[in-house]
């Protein structure tokens, strides 16, 4: 295909991880990206290297999600270079700052909700609004299990993970009379850089299949909820059966 008339999908976080994972599946699926990271230029660099072999118009752009004035600069930029072609936006980036709620400082819950939550509604408001002038689209939220069953040690963050399934919900019922379905995913236990310091061991005796998931366990719902058309509003766990 044309590298103009690939669809662009954006993708928030695409610099490591379920992001970097999904980025590279997009391009070798025939999708052009424009992916967020917020510092990591180092691995954003390699990142945009890899996905030009197979989509040379992509792009990333270094914002911080949780900056409403930043993401409305960073998403005028993304219309001017795509316009047309913006198709989808994958809300991916995510922080934890864990430690049981009692001794849990300001700074951390403020922190993680502020990032997770507000930066998925911060991109959502954004870009929907192309979505709308595009007469359709996708909306992916990446939530997780500990927003389902919650999590000690992470109230902050499982807070922030059930908040995205109730705007997925919300979003969904908002803009399903105008052709853009919003879904989330709720992965368990991924090995990234998040997940390093877990002792693996422990973990997978956990999971009923056994073995932590891998970013391309992601990366293939991404695809799939891409391809839906009559799914919307729904929260896909992609966990190895942990959340049962
Ligand atoms: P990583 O820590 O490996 O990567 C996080 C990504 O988010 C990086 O690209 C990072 O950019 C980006 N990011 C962080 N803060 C911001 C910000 N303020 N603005 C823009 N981008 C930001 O995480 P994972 O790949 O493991 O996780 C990806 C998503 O999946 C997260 O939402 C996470 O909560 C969720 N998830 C992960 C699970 C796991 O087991 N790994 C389980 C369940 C859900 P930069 O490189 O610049 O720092």
């Amino acid at each position: 295909m044309e590298e103009n008339d690939k669809k662009l999908v954006v993708v928030t976080g695409g610099s490591r991880g379920i992001g970097k994972e999904t980025v590279l599946s997009l391009v070798d699926e025939g999708y052009r990206v424009a992916f967020l990271y917020s510092g990591s230029e180092e691995s954003a660099g390699k990142t945009l290297s890899m996905a030009r072999e197979k989509s040379p118009s992509s792009k990333c752009y270094k914002c911080d999600v949780s900056d409403s004035a930043n993401v409305k600069a960073t998403v005028e930029e993304i219309y001017k270079e795509y316009s047309t072609s913006v198709y989808a936006l994958v809300n991916n980036a995510g922080i934890t700052r864990d430690g049981l709620l009692m001794r849990m400082s300001d700074e951390d819950w403020r922190r993680v909700i502020d990032v997770n939550l507000t930066g998925t509604f911060n991109m959502t408001r954004e870009i929907s609004r192309i979505l709308l002038r595009n007469k359709g689209g996708r909306i992916i939220n990446i939530s997780s299990v500990s927003g389902i069953i919650g999590n000690a040690g992470q109230a902050n963050y499982a807070s922030s993970k059930a908040g995205i399934i109730g705007l997925t919900k919300t979003a969904a019922r908002e803009f399903a009379t105008k052709g853009i379905t919003v879904n989330a995913i709720a992965p368990g236990f991924i090995e990234t850089e998040m997940t390093e310091n877990l002792d693996k061991g422990e973990v997978e005796k956990l999971i009923p299949l056994k073995r932590m998931g891998k970013a391309s366990d992601i990366a293939k719902a991404v695809l799939f909820l891409l391809s839906a058309d009559y799914i919307t509003g729904s929260v896909l766990k992609v966990d190895g059966g942990i959340a049962l």
